[in-house]
């Protein structure tokens, strides 16, 4: 489980850096160039081929600032500076139940350490079915609180999945939204890239499709 909130400097945020400062000084770089061949030009005693030579070097100077604006928004998006836009959809009042359905079996069969996080599916006709995580005395053994629903769903017959939502609960009646890890990512997929997985926080939750959340999925 990865937590919407959390976001740790790490490894990956250096070589981040790092890459646009290379790529601004290249970019300098060849500006730099790029102004020295024009200014040769613009020495030739020709006014038309001057103008036209400004203005060249304007577009270009131009062009490269907004290629550098949009590869720091990318790079923002991808390490969550930025939020998606587009694809984003408000919840609808099923999906608030859904969250309070996961809160309540949250709640119902908290065990500190051992079952802290649960999940709610509403499957295409509306039903809803909930589960809880559990930690294995053997750490691989662990099963998310998203499968544990999937099962619980599965065991009753239901395959076809509108929604799913995971909450992390300490039993004193303090929440949080988790995102689905991976692993849950690809199992959901499984099921449908069309379901909607509710992410976000408490305050501001929100959801997108699975496909969204995983776009190349493992076949
Ligand atoms: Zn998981």
């Amino acid at each position: 489980m990865i937590q919407e909130s959390q976001h740790p400097f790490q490894y990956l945020d250096f070589l981040d850096i790092l890459f646009s400062l290379v790529l601004s000084i290249q970019i300098f770089s060849y500006q730099k160039a790029l102004y020295c061949s024009f200014s040769y030009q613009l020495i030739l005693p020709e006014p038309s081929k001057n103008a036209r030579a400004i203005k060249t070097l304007y577009w270009l100077c131009l062009r490269n600032l907004l290629q550098f604006l949009k590869f720091g928004i990318d790079r923002m998006k991808l390490f969550g500076y930025v939020e998606l836009k587009g694809e984003k959809m408000e919840l609808t009042k099923q999906d608030l139940e859904l969250i309070e359905q996961a809160k309540v079996t949250a709640d119902r069969l908290h065990v500190d350490d051992i079952h802290e996080v649960a999940a709610a599916l509403r499957t295409k006709d509306g039903k809803i079915f909930t589960g809880i995580h559990f930690d294995a005395n053997v750490g691989f053994a662990d099963v998310c609180g998203e499968v544990a629903t999937i099962c619980h769903a599965v065991a009753h017959g239901y395959r076809e999945y509108d929604s799913i939502v995971a909450i992390w609960g300490d039993g004193k009646g303090n929440y949080s939204l988790l995102s689905p890890c991976g692993r849950c990512r690809e199992v959901i997929s499984d099921f449908g890239l069309d379901i909607w997985v509710i992410v976000g926080n408490l305050e501001k939750p929100y959801k997108l499709k699975i496909s969204e959340l995983l776009p190349l999925k493992n076949k």
